[in-house]
């Protein structure tokens, strides 16, 4: 299959949404400024991670909450300014927990026009069957999941799985590891499934949950509550996202550096030995440019100084 990753990441990147299916012509300039930048940041993110290319068929996984209807919504706007063809079929997985409204995405996908799958599998009741009282179901509910939209994907002949995680699921990924699993590990926006047969994409992977709030206030989807299986929420996951807006209020820019952290890693000042050389480290006489300063940067020093620029501009110092 032809990828022409580039030409469909500036198609995407500079596509404009406004105007779009649905969007009512006379929006307020706030509204305006959300719409570009949620369609600029998810073209970003496909083009980065070369996401979607020529000949894709895509499945978007619908929960029927903000943020899978954000991305659906979109992912549709972007693809109609594309440069290259892909297709969308939106899948939902009716888990058949008590009180799910059958018809409410149903009606929504086809007042789009959107091809669509719900796939009936009650995994509600394995669930809570299975699982002790009293325990957490979401692993195993998860699991279940998972393996049905894998094999759903393949039955339709789907080339990527989309899903609707955002910034703010990464970074609290990225903490909840960091403080109980002893791991840098974070929410790839691309990644190969466990099975090794499908490519899972996460083309919200750059925008903030705020945003994906406010859109589909606008958009007025038809959200589904996600309190249906009765299932308390992750604690941890919820006291690590407290934290992330609290310090996003306390100091603003903190949330966008530690993402862009996520991207930026530099092995040999980690730890990981099979990662980085380090048992094998030899020095080889070559100046490095972008080398370690080593003495420079202790504990103390402030990461952006620049002591060698100071030196150089300070009057009476060679
Ligand atoms: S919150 Fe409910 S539906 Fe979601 S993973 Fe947990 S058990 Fe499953």
């Amino acid at each position: 299959m032809s990828r022409v990753p580039s030409e469909v990441a500036a198609a995407l990147v500079a596509s404009d949404a406004c105007g779009a299916a649905g969007t009512p012509q006379r929006q307020s300039v706030s509204i305006n400024k959300l719409s570009k930048r949620l369609h600029r940041l998810v073209g970003q993110a496909i083009g980065d991670f070369n996401m979607i290319g020529a000949g894709d068929k895509v499945m978007v996984c619908m929960s029927g909450g903000k943020d899978s209807y954000a991305l659906l919504d979109i992912l549709l706007n972007l693809r109609a300014r594309a440069p290259v063809d892909f297709d969308i079929v939106a899948v939902n997985l009716d888990q058949k927990q008590p009180g799910f409204p059958e018809h409410v995405l149903p009606d929504y996908l086809r007042a789009r026009g959107v091809p669509f799958h719900i796939e009936q599998q009650d995994t509600y009741s394995i669930v809570k069957r299975v699982v002790p009282e009293g325990a957490t179901m979401c692993s195993l509910c998860s699991r279940l999941r998972r393996g049905n939209l894998y094999r759903v994907a393949s039955e339709l002949g789907a080339t990527r799985i989309a899903l609707g995680h955002h910034r703010d699921d990464i970074l609290q990924t990225f903490f909840l590891n960091l403080f109980h699993g002893g791991r840098l590990k974070g929410m790839p926006p691309k990644l190969v499934s466990d099975d090794g047969r499908h490519v899972v994409i996460r083309p919200l992977a750059y925008v903030a949950e705020r945003d994906l709030q406010r859109w589909a206030d606008h958009r007025a989807f038809p959200i589904i509550p996600c309190s249906l299986c009765g299932s308390q929420e992750n604690l941890e996951r919820k006291q690590i996202g407290a934290m992330l807006r609290e310090w996003d209020k306390r100091d603003p820019g903190r949330l966008e550096s530690m993402f862009r952290a996520l991207g930026n890693i530099v092995p040999s000042h980690l730890m990981d030995r099979a990662v980085f050389p380090f048992t094998s480290l030899r020095a080889d006489g070559v100046p490095d440019p972008g080398g370690d300063l080593a003495f420079d940067a202790e504990p103390c020093t402030v990461p952006g100084d620049n002591p060698v620029q100071w030196l150089q501009e300070a009057p009476g110092i060679d």
